[in-house]
């Protein structure tokens, strides 16, 4: 893996001619980060391209490096939290009012049941009437159900975009008084080309790591972390408890803005370090 920055004035690409898997992340922060962006990850390989998940800052953090939102084509929701969905109502607004063509989405079916019905609806449905009925999720998305997989130790599924292989599971986020994935409200984290594991919003769950993140062919491991312990994400003192060879391949996102107070803390616990927004971590 080698890792090049976004040069200064450069606008991001979604297209390029290798077949290299390149992960960019919109930004790193926290929910509430001020100075960072929001933890949203953009993945490219070749001509195909999926933006997983579009918070509330997103829109603008993109345009910021010269790529709109109505560029982006592929969408992958972790779960309704706005840091990953809350500037996913332009999404509809101006796909369908501006752009008029319908951005696609991978989500399964009981999730878009979830986020049409607790999240977008309110902002989106009532903009037009057809036959006397609001508009639906599908009147904004050309939707791709992924399939169910198989034989993993927790509910998760598989889709491809394009040449993106993604297998979907359920993390454990909230409520914070949840004991396991199966009594969380549904969220989702990411094997990418089956060699990145994407936590998204988790919290510290061992059993996921070791099931999603200990064959040898994953090569980076992508991981929720805060700075203090409690509450509905993984503790830098938690995850510091993960076994030295999963540390040592882990970077750590969905941070707070004063990370670079905690870097000492971080690389004397031999992780592979913070990952960083506007910078490409490009894959053979
Ligand atoms: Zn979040
Ligand atoms: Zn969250």
């Amino acid at each position: 893996m080698r890792i090049e920055p976004l040069a200064n004035g450069e606008k991001l690409s979604l297209s390029y001619e290798d077949e290299e898997l390149r992960l960019f992340f919109i930004g790193t922060g926290s929910a509430f980060s001020k100075i960072l962006n929001q933890t949203n990850l953009l993945i490219i390989k070749g001509k195909d391209h999926l933006l997983v998940d579009c918070g509330t800052k997103t829109p603008q953090a993109l345009h910021s490096i010269g790529c709109p939102l109505s560029n982006i084509r592929n969408y992958f929701l972790t779960h309704t939290h706005a840091d990953h969905i809350g500037g996913v109502e332009e999404v509809c607004l101006t796909s369908r009012y501006m752009k008029k063509k319908k951005p696609a989405i991978c989500i399964p079916e009981y999730f878009e049941n979830i986020l049409w019905d607790y999240s977008l609806a309110g902002g989106a449905a009532y903009n037009e009437r057809t036959g006397g009925k609001p508009l639906t999720f599908g009147d904004f998305w050309e939707i791709k159900r992924p399939v169910w997989a198989a034989g993993y130790p927790r509910e998760t599924w598989e889709a491809d975009i394009g040449s993106i292989n993604l297998k979907i599971f359920r993390t454990m986020h909230i409520p914070d008084s949840a004991s396991t994935w199966e009594d969380s409200f549904p969220s989702f984290g990411l094997v990418i080309d089956n060699i990145i594991l994407f936590s998204s919003d988790t919290r510290f769950d061992p059993d996921m790591v070791r099931d999603y993140g200990s064959n040898k062919k994953i090569q980076a491991i992508f991981h929720d972390c805060q700075f203090f312990t409690g509450g509905v994400h993984s503790s830098l003192e938690e995850l510091s408890t993960l076994p030295k060879d999963i540390r040592a391949k882990t970077y750590l996102m969905h941070y707070q803005d004063s990370w670079e107070k905690v870097l000492p803390a971080v690389e004397e616990a031999g992780f592979a370090g913070f990952a960083r927004q506007h910078v490409y971590y490009i894959f053979p």
